[in-house]
């Protein structure tokens, strides 16, 4: 990406107000008096450096709540923080590569290769990564292409353009029950997995329309224990699409290609 310039709506400012949490059953906001609905249900009871006891801890005014080590000679602060999933919209001969689920969440549903980040790699290489493990396929990383927050799950999204690179071919990984290539216009939007897979995916139509991929970003709200594709469970807000010159000055982005 040698260039790029705002065309949406301008980013949302943060408020400089006192930490709010989100009641999970009601999306109710207020002062932390309970523990966040994730950290109790992670049930985490022994800390990972001693194996002591963990117990939430109530917090400092102004403080998250955390899981902390109760051994007076560890006090180990178990930091929960969000992950990063990282995966590639591959086009080849003017189709999308989908993989139709071979696990849960979303067993059958058609979903865009990605998975979480590993330590010491690139998000594009872990995009690459995982596309060879649940594609079969070699791709070479166009552009990014959208970066979406899920603050409801501890998620964040990266997701690249990319193209088959030879051999040319793909086939089911293990995660995958099939592997397919999609005209645009048979995407099956009614079988997609994942709030951020049909998202990213009725924006690239639009692009494709319009003849002009742009960056997007934004945060995707999910309703509180809402199934991970109902498509009245989410909306995206604070989206911003920017323009990308991939021709510009620098000749273009780098690539990285799986080996
Ligand atoms: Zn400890």
């Amino acid at each position: 990406m040698s260039s790029a310039s705002a065309s949406g709506p301008s980013p949302a400012t943060a408020a400089a107000a006192a930490p709010v949490e989100t009641d999970a059953a009601t999306g109710a906001t207020g002062p932390m008096t309970q523990p966040p609905k994730f950290l109790v249900d992670m049930k985490a009871k022994f800390c990972r450096m001693c194996g002591g006891r963990l117990e939430l801890s109530t917090p400092p005014e102004g403080k998250e709540w955390r899981h902390v080590c109760q051994n007076p000679d560890c006090g180990y602060i178990d930091y929960q923080n969000p992950k990063m999933v990282v995966g590639c919209i591959v086009e080849h001969e003017g189709k999308v590569l989908l993989c139709k689920r071979a696990i849960q969440p979303c067993y059958g549903k058609w979903t865009l290769p990605a998975g979480y980040m590993e330590w010491n790699e690139s998000s594009a290489a872990g995009a690459a990564r995982e596309t060879w493990e649940e594609a079969h396929a070699q791709v070479s990383v166009i552009a990014p292409y959208a970066h979406w927050d899920i603050p409801m799950i501890g998620q964040a999204y990266i997701l690249f353009r990319a193209s088959l690179a030879p051999p040319y071919t793909f086939s089911s990984g293990p995660e995958s029950l099939e592997v397919a290539l999609f005209e645009p216009s048979a995407i099956p939007f009614e079988e997609l997995a994942f709030s951020s897979v049909s998202t990213t995916l009725r924006l690239y139509l639009e692009d494709l329309r319009t003849g002009s991929f742009r960056f997007h970003h934004g945060v995707i709200d999910k309703r509180p224990g809402s199934l991970p594709n109902d498509p009245g469970a989410f909306v995206v807000r604070d989206h911003m699409a920017l323009s990308v010159d991939l021709a510009g000055p620098s000749g273009g982005a780098d690539t990285a290609t799986q080996q």
